[in-house]
């Protein structure tokens, strides 16, 4: 807006028409005193300034405009009849005025003038605005930049205190620190450790990270510079994400030997014990089962039946032992050969009706198939999932086996029963070593082994498997294997 000061209406009147003809919004003060108040008040892009007016003239009003640090940029153009003499002028321009025009007055000239300053007025606003809004950027920035370092700096100060082996990496992965430990084991920043020779390479699992984005553990042997004695580490890394980006990433090597040792340790007592046992076990059933072929009395042959019964459970649980040491040691190994799938799963569906005969087996489906399996393992995991479910079904007395060819020719098994089933969070966990849900053991005793090593089978088989339960409502286990030809 462009203010006119006048003390004459009538001059006000005229040049306001001529503004407002070529679109300026004006506004008006009838003198000094009303020019500074408005000027005070409101955002002028010029003022055009009569230089005598009674009371404050021109010139006072622009000393004031120019000390006063929200007008002194406002331009300012003089209008005057009489001081058109030189000196007058000069005093204009040396009191912040931009420039001077004399009556009577060429329109043209002043328009030009006006347009001229108007332009000048809002190119240096948006100037200032610009500069105002970079500056508040920067200051932002420098912020963040600030409170980065001290996050980067206090999670050092964490990392310099763990007994771990420790570092921080940039998005891109370039190691930017390395607490004391790691000098232990690397000469340099940017080495890491060197491991085993039959561990993973560090270099190409650390670029597959990068590229996974994902957290990641992985154990590896490293030994300590200037020694040959490796030992076991858990290297675990994991992304710094501020934003949903990755923005640095927090590694550590936490020494894991004496866990290790632990776990051999016990791995070795478990497979010499069900070694050990396994021996006198053989010589007991071996009489019992000539006991038994005896001619007894009727108490006799029920105590004989009963101790039958309960050696068959004790050789399961060892021969579960011994499958256990196997796979820990790498030595669960099998064949696979063409197997009649439908013959398999009729006889074993028999022999456990026998064992269980209050139990409704039923099966649904179609089961001509023939896969790639080891008819012994395969059958020890359908013994293992329709026990399981016998097991943890205590007020049901029905089984549903299902068994169907798939489109993508594999061949799908499953077991359903109506029993306690599994909470949503165990069933992640059914198929690790040694895993009991608290709630069946209410139900049911057991070992937690029986579905690791139907998981091993399965995995050597090439199946996915799975189980799909609501608590409370029974359990559905499954597996999916390749079909070679339909029957
Ligand atoms: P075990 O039965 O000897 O404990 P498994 O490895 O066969 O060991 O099973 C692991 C756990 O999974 C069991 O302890 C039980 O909690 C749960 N589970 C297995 N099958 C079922 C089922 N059909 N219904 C409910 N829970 C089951």
């Amino acid at each position: 807006m462009i203010l006119i000061v006048d003390d004459r209406p009538e001059n006000i009147f005229a040049l306001k028409s001529i503004l407002e003809l070529h679109s300026f919004p004006v506004d008006t003060a009838l003198s000094g005193e009303e020019a500074l108040r408005k000027s005070l008040k409101n955002h002028y892009s010029l003022i055009i300034l009569d230089v005598q007016m009674p009371g404050m003239d021109g010139f006072e009003v622009a000393d004031f405009l120019a000390g006063n640090k929200n007008t002194m940029d406002i331009p300012l153009i003089f209008l005057s009849a009489v001081n058109t003499e030189k000196k007058f002028i000069t005093k204009g321009y040396s009191s912040g005025a931009i420039d001077y025009i004399t009556k009577p007055i060429d329109q043209d000239i002043l328009l030009l003038k006006v347009k001229t300053f108007h332009r000048l007025y809002e190119q240096n606003r948006e100037l200032t605005l610009a500069k105002q809004q970079l500056q508040s950027e920067i200051e932002v920035r420098k912020k963040a930049q600030q409170q980065a370092q001290e996050k980067a700096n206090e999670l050092n100060s964490i990392l310099a205190s763990i007994p771990q082996v420790a570092f921080t990496a940039t998005a891109d992965g370039n190691i930017d620190f390395v607490n004391e430990h790691w000098y232990n084991y690397s000469s340099s920043v940017d080495t890491f450790p060197e491991v085993h020779s039959d561990d993973p390479c560090i270099i190409a699992e650390w670029r597959k990270i990068l590229q996974s984005k994902q957290p990641k553990q992985l154990e590896i042997r490293m030994a300590k510079l200037q020694s040959k004695e490796y030992k076991y580490h858990l290297l675990s890394v994991v992304p710094v994400i501020e934003n949903g980006m990755i923005v640095k990433w927090v590694g550590t090597f936490t020494d894991i030997e004496e866990q290790k040792q632990a776990l051999k340790t016990k791995d070795d007592f478990l497979s010499m014990a069900s070694h050990e046992l396994k021996t006198p076990l053989t010589s007991i059933k071996g009489y019992v089962q000539l006991l038994e072929s005896m001619q007894h009395d009727e108490s006799t042959t029920t105590f004989l039946k009963r101790t039958i019964t309960q050696v068959h459970k004790l050789e399961g649980l060892i021969n579960d032992l011994l499958d256990i040491s196997k796979i820990d040691n790498g030595e669960l190994k099998f064949e696979l050969a063409p197997v009649d799938f439908e013959k398999l799963l009729l006889s074993t569906l028999e022999m456990l009706r026998h064992i269980h005969p209050e139990i409704k087996i039923i099966h649904k489906g179609n089961a001509a198939a023939t896969i790639m399996a080891n008819d012994i393992r395969l059958e020890q995991v359908i013994i293992n999932f329709i026990s399981n479910a016998i097991k943890y079904s205590p007020q049901s007395k029905y089984i549903e086996v299902t068994t169907e060819l798939t489109p993508a020719n594999h061949l799908y098994f499953a077991v359903k029963d109506w029993g306690i089933g599994i909470s949503p969070e165990n069933q992640k966990n059914i198929f690790s070593k040694f895993y009991r849900v608290s709630e069946a053991a209410t139900c049911a005793q057991g070992l937690g082994i029986g579905l690791y090593i139907c998981a091993e089978i399965l995995k050597r088989h090439g199946a996915d498997f799975g189980v799909i339960s609501e608590p409370g409502d029974g359990a559905l286990f499954y597996f999916n294997v390749p079909a070679i030809n339909k029957v």
